[in-house]
């Protein structure tokens, strides 16, 4: 039995490409992270030979004694991480990423075609939250269920939760989703509490974006208010590409959310558990409860702080005016640019992050913004001193995305594109100085 490099030297060959770029790059996508080693030898590890359909305790194979208290030490530490008390609250740490997790607990609550409302994506809301344009339902989440989504107040940047109140009336939701992939503020929990209770709905809440911050306590706690909460483990939280399902261990409008969150995981929508993620989500939760972790995501925040402090100094407009959690969102509209291209002027020069609608976009085709995220750059040692040099490098990005657009003829994409990818490309003079 060879290692990698023996058995198949072109994949370890990519995959050391792949470890230079995150070394040499600034990592700035808000969803991503770095793990520990910890947590990639446990995910390297023989766990992933195991099958062990169903929970601990009650497998459909033979062989799981040490999976069962691996899964049970996991579960243990995931409620131990969010403070949660095992009595009022249970969790499924089997969910093999953000998406099936969410729509597991779509099938676990509703019947097909129920009514759900989550953030829209163009405001900055996630796929899975029911996603759909005029002509088509883009996830299977507005395929198999009913989507209404809400919205922000564009003048402010923050959720219209007027808005929200007077649609869920109106439509009657049986679902109402908190939670978001590119919105800097914190959601109002007891407002949409009172919303869900109002029209008899469940409040779930997808803390993927800042599961780290929550486990920290450094942002509102969604457990007070909701039915549900679900997590990738991959973004904040700096665990293994994974998900979790927390439920409160009652029955809320009929549904006995334990038994029927468990059997949408199992046998409804997976097979057997991902172990080795499992292993590398106990390691990651484990961590989570230590004060270095807590320091971690302190910093995170203020490190975002001094970023978007920094970008509004240099005269950018950010979506409500600044940040509370892991993110940025920069609206580069009033530059006559568009995402697209600074995202492009910047992998260049190995600073990574995405372009992003921002609301107001005419076209979800050409995103208006970049959002911009701190928990990467953070594991790596970044302080508030590093952020602020980071805005400035992001400054120069979008001022050479200004001229390159002014002097390229024509201005389309694709000369621009040959243009910043040409030696005669400032910026390019500049990194490899
Ligand atoms: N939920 C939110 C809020 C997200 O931002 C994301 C991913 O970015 C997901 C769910 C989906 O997670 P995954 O990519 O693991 O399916």
């Amino acid at each position: 039995d060879h290692g990698l490099s023996e058995a198949d030297p072109e994949v370890r060959t990519i995959i050391d490409k792949e470890k230079q770029r995150q070394l040499r790059s600034l990592e700035l996508i808000a969803s991503e992270n770095f793990t520990s080693r910890a947590v990639m030898e446990a995910v390297g590890s023989c766990l992933t030979n195991k099958y062990s359909e169903g929970l601990p305790g009650k497998r459909y194979y033979g062989g799981n004694e040490y999976i069962d208290e691996l899964e049970t030490l996991c579960q243990e530490r995931a409620l131990a991480a969010f403070h949660l008390d095992g009595k009022k609250w249970g969790v499924n740490v089997q969910p093999l990423s953000g998406s099936p997790a969410n729509f597991e607990v779509y099938t676990a609550l509703l019947n097909p075609h129920d009514r759900i409302m989550g953030l829209d994506l163009p405001h900055g809301g996630h796929l899975s939250h029911g996603f759909m344009t005029p002509k088509r339902r883009v996830s299977g989440t507005s395929i198999y269920f009913e989507s209404m989504p809400y919205r922000l107040d564009e003048s402010t940047g923050i959720v219209d939760y007027d808005m929200l109140e007077k649609t869920a009336t109106l439509f009657r939701p049986k679902l109402i989703i908190a939670g978001a992939s590119a919105y800097p503020r914190d959601f109002d929990y007891p407002r949409m509490r009172k919303i869900a209770d109002a029209v008899g709905a469940f409040l779930m809440m997808d803390m993927a974006h800042i599961s780290g911050l929550v486990a920290a306590s450094v942002v509102a706690d969604p457990f007070e208010y909701c039915d549900v909460v679900t997590t990738t483990t991959h973004k904040s939280l700096r665990g293994p590409r994974g998900g979790m399902i927390f439920f409160k261990r009652e029955t809320v409008h009929g549904v006995d959310l334990e038994s029927a969150i468990n059997n949408a995981v199992f046998p409804g929508l997976q097979g057997g558990p991902h172990n080795h993620t499992i292993g590398g989500l106990a390691v990651c939760l484990n961590h989570a409860q230590s004060p270095e972790f807590r320091a971690y995501q302190n910093e995170v925040v203020s490190n975002c702080r001094a970023l978007a402090s920094r970008l509004i100094e240099l005269g950018y407009k950010l979506v409500s005016g600044g940040s509370d959690n892991h993110l940025v969102l920069v609206d580069l509209r009033p530059l006559g640019l568009d995402g697209a291209r600074v995202e492009k002027v910047l992998d260049i020069a190995s600073i990574t992050l995405n372009k992003n609608s921002v609301p107001g976009d005419k076209s979800a085709l050409v995103p208006g913004g970049i959002r911009i995220g701190s928990p990467a750059m953070t594991t790596r040692g970044f302080k508030e001193k590093e952020f602020i040099v980071t805005a400035d490098f992001i400054h120069e990005g979008v001022q050479i995305s200004l001229e390159a657009k002014r002097s390229v003829p024509g201005s389309k994409l694709q000369d621009f594109m040959k243009f910043v990818g040409s030696p005669d490309f400032p910026l390019m003079h500049r990194v490899s100085d």
